[in-house]
């Protein structure tokens, strides 16, 4: 399988996250094969494709969490390789409306070895809230995660998978169960936040309709890379119509 690249192979001395012939297979059934990809620092990824394309898995790969072949690297400005520090805002996870741990306590349980059972000390407070300014959610700290919006909730998890700060950031399906208005918001902040700390932003998801406003480079998957390219012209192409079952014999299709 060609996949056509749009940018020259070489990074002209930015980072870069290169994911070469990339392979999974579970119990013997293949997941993933020959997969390549290539993401610069600042740049915002989106992944598409059906459900089981093996999105989730290659995100695992990419987190170190799922055993592949061929390889992953990232290079650091100047050419240094090095293991990135990848967060990740895992696929909606729902939490009980009367879930009785608040914000804080789910920092503070993740972010320093403090005892859950302890009032937080004014200090780690201090953190926790500098963790939540970097997506505008101050205000969240206090608050408990049952009550949340599905918003809210995603600024949550984002700022904990910013903390410490990665070179790569990986959203699993951001926009699900996240309405209208709290999908641009996310995508104003993912943009502040790429723009801000040069971070390299990858996420699936299964909504076209902002693709062609955010996305640097749209990577269409199923198994392995079918198509890499600007929005409109992944979304334009033959590959696209067939892994979604769109009819191209139709008249302005
Ligand atoms: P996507 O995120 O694109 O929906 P996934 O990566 O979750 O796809 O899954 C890709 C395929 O791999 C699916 O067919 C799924 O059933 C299978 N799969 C994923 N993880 C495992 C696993 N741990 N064991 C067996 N099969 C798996
Ligand atoms: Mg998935």
């Amino acid at each position: 399988m060609s996949v056509n690249w749009h940018e020259g192979d070489g990074c002209q001395g930015a980072c870069c996250l290169r994911v070469s012939d990339l392979g999974v297979t579970v119990e013997g059934r293949t997941i993933l094969q020959g997969v390549d990809l290539h993401i610069h620092c600042g740049q915002i990824v989106a992944l598409i494709g059906p459900n089981g394309a093996g999105k989730s898995t290659l995100f695992k790969a990419i987190l170190g969490q799922q055993p592949h072949t061929g390889s992953i690297q990232f290079e650091r400005s100047g050419g240094k390789r090095a293991r990135p520090r990848v967060g990740y805002v895992p696929q909606s996870p729902a939490f009980q409306r009367g879930e009785p741990v608040s914000v804080l306590d789910l920092f503070a349980a993740a972010i320093s070895p403090w005892p859950v059972f302890l009032p937080v000390p004014r200090s780690l407070r201090d953190r926790v809230s500098q963790c939540l300014a970097r997506v505008h959610g101050e205000t969240l700290i206090d608050q408990r995660l049952g009550s949340l919006s599905g918003g809210e909730l995603q600024r949550v998890l984002l700022a904990l998978a910013l903390e410490p700060l990665p070179h790569i950031l990986i959203l699993d399906e951001p926009f699900s169960g996240v309405d209208v208005e709290g999908e641009l918001r996310l995508l104003r902040l993912l943009d502040e936040l790429r723009r801000v700390f040069d971070l390299s932003v990858l996420l699936s998801t299964h909504d076209f309709s902002n693709l062609c406003d955010y996305a640097d480079k749209v990577v269409l998957m199923k198994e392995t890379v079918l198509k890499v390219g600007p929005a409109r012209e992944v979304m334009d192409s033959p590959e696209f119509a067939q892994v979604f079952h769109l009819r191209l014999d139709r008249e302005g299709a």
